[in-house]
């Protein structure tokens, strides 16, 4: 591995040490810390920021929207307690990043992205790198993939007014769905929802966060 990556995973795992008692926990699944070792960051950022790949924050992706903070895409991916054999389902695929660290640990990714030009170079990004088992689509994710679901668990990286009800439709009981909530460029709360085997929703925050906004329409302004 290299020793940018390794020193990336030291820094998540200092970040988690730090916040454990907000997450419960001082360690992340080491599946999940294998995963991220695995996809190089600096595929997902435009060459000029190559330099900053490996840092443990967010970076520009262009259209006003970032690729994650590498601690939280850990700390959501770890909070979905995936299996091998897991369909997940992702709602905002941005750059394609936290879809490759999900596609190291379940059977199958579907991730939806609102802005085309997002998409379709995640798409192509993804499958040049020889990511197989993730696939794309472009629309609005609010009203999640019907068409696939119901899904062992399911991602929001952008923040909701709410848990959108679609979303929690079409996770499986025993399923677990993580979403940031609040109110756009406020800060808010990511939460953990689990619906139980009688499909009853259980809700707990976890920590303060501050993503892009969900968008609850679908149609993009073509300037981006
Ligand atoms: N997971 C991404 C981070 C993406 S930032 C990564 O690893 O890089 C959030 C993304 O959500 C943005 O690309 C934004 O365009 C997208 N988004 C916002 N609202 C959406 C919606 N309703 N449906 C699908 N994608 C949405």
């Amino acid at each position: 591995m290299k020793s940018s990556i390794k020193r990336m995973l030291a820094e998540i795992e200092g970040e988690v040490a730090y916040t454990r008692s907000l997450i419960g926990k001082s360690k992340l699944d080491p599946r999940v810390m294998a995963a991220i070792g695995k996809v190089s960051r600096e595929m997902f950022v435009s060459p000029d920021l190559k330099d900053f790949a490996y840092d443990n924050g967010p970076l520009p992706i262009g259209y006003g929207q970032t690729i994650s903070q590498p601690y939280i895409v850990a700390l959501m991916t770890d909070l979905l307690q995936l299996e091998p054999d897991h369909i997940v389902l992702e709602v905002g695929t941005g750059s394609g990043y936290q879809a490759a660290v999900l596609s190291q640990l379940v059977k199958q990714v579907f991730t939806i992205e609102r802005i085309p030009a997002l998409a379709d170079a995640s798409a192509a990004r993804l499958k040049s790198l020889g990511y197989s088992n993730v696939q794309y689509r472009t629309g609005n994710g609010y009203d999640g993939w019907p068409e696939h679901a119901p899904y062992d668990a399911i991602i929001v990286t952008a923040a909701a007014s709410h848990v959108p009800q679609a979303l929690i439709e079409q996770l499986k009981s025993g399923g677990r769905l993580v979403i940031p909530v609040g109110l756009p460029y406020m800060p808010q709360e990511l939460m953990l929802v689990e619906k139980d085997a009688q499909g009853k929703t259980h809700t707990r925050d976890i920590l303060g966060v501050a993503f892009v906004p969900l968008q609850e329409e679908t149609s993009v302004n073509k300037d981006g």
